[in-house]
């Protein structure tokens, strides 16, 4: 079916402004308490090379948690199932710091998208490159294909001076030898990862390798339709922190979500489609994002059900 994106993106816009200033943008992390949080910018591009945006869709913003999905995906491409060996890929049903459950668990994190699971996936890529941090840019510089994306090590910095909770988190992982490398350079890798910068056209872009089912090899990292089937499995269970049932049930696209106030849904074989503003509800979701593209699959009734 053919819809007029472009209108739809508009008039959702309209619908969700009530929505305008409820909510509170992350200021846990110092550097992203500067951030104005009455900002929105949605960017929907189609698979047959369509692209449709409306307001901030340029702005760079904080990619936080979002990133998480580019290190599975190179997490994959280099170890494939046996990456799954010290990670799960069950939802966690609790916060996405929680530490209570990890040690419950013994050390083995839910699934790559609460932070130990992405702290264990860090720890792997670390293992396995000789530049990681590099080859983590690279990568996410091919999919998006723009060169200067990049770290803000203001943020990383900023993350890592207030970052307690995610340091004992590192500790019970190595206590449990989850991890092998050094506590501060798995964390450092992380919080790096995380500072990463773009925009909702520039995620769009890099999604759009999700979207379309075909095996892909951007910078050496390979995926398959399988493994690229499988991320999608795991955005879809695991990408909302303790709200992926909700995410599900009102929009049901697969996603992955960000404190810095970033959404990214597939609608598999049609469109990615990022979007964001900064004030998050309690469970850590843009209350406009998730709005958006509830709406978005309403008015298309596009959706993988
Ligand atoms: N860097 C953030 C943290 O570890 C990521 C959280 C998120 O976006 O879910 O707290």
């Amino acid at each position: 079916m053919d819809y007029n994106y472009q209108k739809i993106l508009e008039d959702i816009y309209k619908e969700i402004l009530p929505y305008a200033e409820k909510g509170k943008h992350a200021d846990y992390i110092p550097a992203l308490a500067k951030v104005n949080p009455d900002q929105f910018g949605i960017c929907l591009e189609t698979v047959t090379g369509e692209s449709y945006e409306y307001m901030q869709a340029d702005t760079r913003f904080s990619i936080q948690s979002i990133a998480k999905v580019f290190a599975l995906a190179m997490g994959l491409s280099l170890k494939g199932e046996a990456l799954w060996k010290n990670v799960g890929k069950e939802p966690s049903g609790t916060a996405f710091n929680s530490l209570v459950q990890l040690e419950m668990e013994k050390g083995i994190p839910r699934n790559p998208f609460i932070n130990a699971g992405a702290i264990v996936v860090a720890d792997l890529l670390l293992t396995e490159l000789d530049d990681a941090e590099g080859e983590f840019l690279r990568f996410v510089r091919e999919l998006c294909g723009c060169d200067d994306v990049g770290y803000n090590m203001e943020v990383a910095l900023s993350e890592r001076e207030t970052g307690y909770l995610n340091a004992a988190i590192a500790n019970m992982l190595k206590y449990h030898g989850t991890i092998e490398n050094d506590i501060e350079r798995v964390l450092m890798f992380y919080f790096k990862m995380c500072s990463v910068e773009m925009s909702c056209r520039e995620l769009a872009k890099a999604f759009l390798a999700f979207t379309n089912y075909a095996p892909f090899e951007y910078a050496g990292y390979k995926l398959s339709r399988s493994r690229i089937k499988r991320l999608n499995a795991v955005m879809q269970t695991c990408g909302f922190y303790d709200e992926a049932g909700e995410f599900s049930y009102l929009v049901g696209l697969p996603g992955k979500s960000g404190v810095g106030g970033g959404i990214i849904a597939v609608c598999p074989h049609r469109y990615s489609v990022a979007v964001w503003s900064p004030r998050l509800n309690s469970k850590g979701n843009s209350v406009m994002g998730m709005k958006a593209l509830e709406l978005l699959t309403t008015y298309t009734e596009e959706s993988i059900f």
